[in-house]
């Protein structure tokens, strides 16, 4: 919750936390549940920002609410527009702690909103930028429900009018902004029943895809809990390269890796698991290494998205050469697999795919990554 002098928002809160402050707000037992839908349309459907335009909200009851709550989203401290039309924005969550969220259009029926699970994350991989910055913490539920509300009011994405959900500019959400979500599932889980919710933001659990740097004992979870499409973020065809990519290899190889996604609950030709495979010059994009991603992953609903190295200050690796991410894409694709190679957006102002970290830590955290790898320490 985002607590504004002390006071909370409603921005974020669940039904039955909505139920509470009713009750606390004096609304009698017996109508708590007409008053709760009633809130929860203008809160999620409606997305206002004043208790006044709660019309069919009696006046005591908006003024009790009022005394007590507001309907204010954390604050935005920056926010940046891409060349491509990609948006960047920075979100200021408490005093040195902020994450972001990144809207990209031309995603889906319309456009993806990516965001953030932690502030900063405890994995190490080694070519992602968010992953030098050291964990502050979990996100709550609300705080990553609100990612999605303040995103809808820049691009003005709430509904004008009762009915009026047809041409949202969001219609899915991509978990792949900071964070490893799989460490924060319960927060996740919660936030994806939030957003899921058809009288509210609306967006359903098929168009919400959760990415994991494979964290095997919570995958099961996920599908059970949230129905959430998966993503995971590969990078590497043997344990010993994916070891040093994705150090949380080492606690799950890629055999339990797999085995997890062949089991994973839904997965079916029709939803299938995503494959992210960041390219890196000379690291992971020989052929040899494009045939046998296609082994491993035989017997998998699988998509396979190519990921083109996106850089960032001292970087340890460079994109790969384009004919080079082209000939693996083709061996990818002669064995049957869609492997779109995914355009860099937003390359411009830092919102690409592993560029994200909020600029509060980033002196701090650079210099942890030169001592890592100065010191060779994989994690
Ligand atoms: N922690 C989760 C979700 C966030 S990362 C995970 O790792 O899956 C989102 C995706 O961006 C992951 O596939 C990640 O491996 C990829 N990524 C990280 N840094 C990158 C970079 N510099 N260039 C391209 N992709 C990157
Ligand atoms: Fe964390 Fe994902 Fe980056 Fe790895 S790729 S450091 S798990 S955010």
């Amino acid at each position: 919750m985002t607590e504004v002098n002390a006071i909370i928002s409603l921005a974020g809160m669940s039904r039955t936390q909505l139920r509470d402050a009713m009750l606390d707000a004096g609304v009698p037992t017996r109508q708590v549940r007409m008053r709760v839908a009633q809130l929860w349309r203008w809160v999620y459907y409606s997305g206002v920002t004043d208790f006044e335009q709660m019309t069919d909200i009696a006046k005591p009851l908006r003024a009790a609410l009022a005394g007590r709550h507001t309907l204010a989203r954390p604050e935005l401290t920056e926010r940046q527009v891409s060349k491509d039309g990609t948006r960047k924005y920075l979100i200021r969550l408490g005093p040195g702690i902020e994450v972001e969220a990144v809207y990209i259009p031309g995603v889906g029926r319309s456009g993806a909103l990516c965001i953030s699970s932690q502030v900063g994350c405890t994995l190490n991989c080694t070519f992602c930028h968010t992953g030098t910055q050291a964990l502050v913490r979990n996100l709550t539920a609300a705080e990553i429900v609100t990612q999605i509300m303040i995103a809808r009011d820049d691009l003005g994405d709430w509904p004008k009018a009762a009915k009026d959900n047809q041409s949202r500019a969001i219609t899915n959400i991509v978990f792949m902004g900071m964070g490893e979500p799989l460490y924060n599932l319960d927060n996740v889980a919660e936030a994806m029943s939030i957003l899921s919710d058809g009288e509210g933001i609306a967006i359903s659990r098929r168009r919400i895809t959760v990415s994991t740097s494979g964290v095997v004992p919570q995958m099961h979870d996920l599908g059970t809990r949230t129905q959430a499409m998966l993503a995971i973020s590969l990078h590497a065809v043997n344990d010993e390269l994916r070891n040093e990519l994705v150090p949380i290899n080492k606690a799950y190889p890629l055999k339990a890796l797999l085995a997890a996604c062949r089991e994973y609950p839904g997965a079916s030709n029709a939803r299938r698991i995503t494959f992210e495979y960041v390219m890196l010059k000379g690291v992971n994009d020989s052929e040899a290494e494009a045939r046998e991603l296609v082994r491993l992953l035989s017997g998998i609903p699988a998509k396979i998205n190519l990921i083109p190295f996106n850089p960032w200050p001292d970087a340890p690796y460079e994109c790969s050469d384009w004919g080079r991410i082209e000939a693996f894409a083709q061996i990818v694709n002669k064995a049957g697999y869609a492997s779109p190679i995914r355009t860099p957006r937003g390359r411009d102002i830092d919102a690409a795919c592993g560029q994200l970290r909020s600029t509060s830590v980033k002196k701090r955290a650079s210099d942890k990554l030169k001592e890592r790898l100065a010191a060779q320490i994989p994690s």
